[in-house]
């Protein structure tokens, strides 16, 4: 089911991990965020879409992370993009013919194994390297780039509308996740990332993070300072005062402490190897 979150911006929230795709309306059709998991979700979303008569003119995804990365044939052949350094990453991890069958293996770890259309995974085309707004026949959508969380993530704020497409930061439920494979400095990339984001935050009335609760304006500086203090927290290798984390987290959602449990050592670990402070 769709939700509105915005004039023309509406939700569609997954049961799984609580994604939201999020799809815009243009003035001859949606552009479609990231669109959601399983293939009878992203069904009912081709079917809400068919009812309001708009067809999707253009597909956008955050991040290289599967679960950003999926399509349907029913949605159409509209053009799907990322940034460059997204797609470049995609195009890297599953250019092996065993990749999807990785992902598949993955899925049978989690609830909804088998329910996952992977035929049009990751088939993105790279914007050039500092495109500043997706091209399309609508309102206008600034991507901003940066290297938290994984490598080429779009925030995306469609200025009109007041709206911020976080991508996987700003959750209400899942704490930063650091890109701990690639970059060199996965701290301070993510606090760069924040600082970008706290720099439009002014205008924002609505954040729609990947997965989570959409968020009102009293939201977007409190999850900014909220994803902050975790991430300095973990810097200092201290006990993040983080609802996310622990006793409060949300039913459901205790596996979050496992993810915080892992960053930690992970940190540790680089640390020693390289011979510097955390
Ligand atoms: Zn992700």
């Amino acid at each position: 089911m769709l939700r509105q979150v915005a004039e023309g911006v509406l939700v569609h929230e997954s049961e799984f991990v609580q994604s939201n795709a999020v799809v815009v309306q243009g003035r001859a059709g949606v552009l479609l965020i990231d669109p959601g998991v399983t293939g009878s979700e992203i069904d009912c979303l081709a079917n809400d879409l068919r009812e309001l008569g708009q067809p999707v003119v253009a597909g956008f995804s955050t991040h290289p992370h599967w679960d950003h990365l999926l399509w349907h044939t029913r949605l159409g052949e509209a053009p799907r993009y990322g940034t460059a350094r997204c797609a470049a990453t995609v195009r890297d991890r599953l250019s092996d013919a065993g990749a999807k069958a990785r992902v598949a293996a993955h899925l049978l770890e989690t609830e909804i194994a088998g329910q996952v259309p992977l035929d049009l995974l990751g088939l993105i085309t790279g914007l050039p390297a500092e495109t500043a707004q997706i091209p399309w026949d609508g309102p206008g959508v600034r991507i901003i780039e940066h290297q938290a969380h994984a490598p080429g993530h779009a925030a995306l704020l469609i200025g009109e509308r007041g709206v911020l497409v976080a991508g996987d930061m700003l959750s209400d439920v899942l704490i930063p996740m650091l890109d701990l494979d690639g970059t060199a400095d996965p701290i301070e990339d993510y606090l760069a990332a924040l600082r970008l984001l706290e720099g439009v935050a002014g205008g924002v009335d609505v954040v729609v993070p990947g997965h989570g609760s959409v968020g009102g304006s009293d939201q977007v500086q409190a999850r900014i300072e909220q994803d902050r203090a975790y991430v300095l927290a973990l810097r200092n290798g201290q006990v993040p005062a983080d609802p996310r984390v622990g006793s409060s987290a949300k039913p459901g959602w205790e596996w979050v402490s496992d993810v915080h449990e892992g960053q930690l050592q992970r940190l540790a670990q680089r640390s020693e190897r390289d011979g510097t402070p955390r």
